[in-house]
């Protein structure tokens, strides 16, 4: 499916009230003693799918979130950031998808910071090839991708692109991760602004919790 960044709102829908992404505004979250995010065993990018607007790439993993068990599915990037902590947007984020057996969508949202670079996603761009799905040569180790303490902030939403079905656990990581400056920058070269618009946050809490 295509669909153009520039023309959201002609996006089909079918239904309204409990979108993503959305700011988080931190002085209205409520605290929780869960822990959200458990990582078990090695992350690692076996697959790069072809996509217009985003480095995708599937592989192997899994999480207890909220005590639940999630397997991985597939990462990929948005450049902006989708997400807002208190009004302000990371330079990029990216999006681990995770499904459990019951067929129950959850993704670990995790916003970047230019630093150091990264190993996990130079071996992504080392091997993307636009637009083509491939095997990776050598699989890439996706643990620098993963943040390892913090807080994370729960809600239930939505996906951030076409059918934008409101079937989507997040969890949205405070604890920024580095990647190098010229990372983001070969990223952007790629790719255009793939950041989906601030949706109203409505009646729907957001949790705290702990990682
Ligand atoms: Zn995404």
């Amino acid at each position: 499916m295509t669909f153009d960044y520039a023309h959201q709102t002609d996006w089909p829908m079918t239904s309204g009230q409990h979108q993503s992404p959305i700011d988080i505004q931190t002085q209205h979250v409520q605290s929780s003693q869960l822990s959200a995010i458990n990582w078990r065993g090695l992350y690692q990018a076996k697959t790069i799918t072809g996509e217009a607007t985003t480095l995708k790439a599937s592989g192997i993993g899994a999480a207890y979130l909220n005590d639940r068990d999630f397997a991985f599915q597939q990462i990929h990037f948005h450049t902006p950031a989708e997400h807002l902590i208190d009004g302000q947007a990371a330079p990029i984020e990216w999006h681990l998808v995770h499904q459990s057996a019951t067929g129950q969508l959850a993704v670990v949202a995790v916003f970047g910071r230019i630093g150091k670079p990264n190993s996990s996603l130079q071996g992504l761009l080392d091997q993307f090839t636009a637009q083509t799905s491939h095997e990776l040569t050598t699989p890439v180790n996706l643990t620098e991708l993963l943040p390892d303490t913090g807080t994370v902030y729960h809600y239930l939403g939505s996906l951030t692109t076409p059918p934008l079905s409101e079937t989507v656990e997040w969890y949205v990581c405070a604890d920024t991760v580095m990647i190098g400056e010229q990372q983001l920058a070969a990223y952007q070269q790629l790719f255009a602004a793939n950041n989906r618009k601030i949706q109203p946050l409505n009646d729907r809490p957001i949790i705290a919790e702990r990682f």
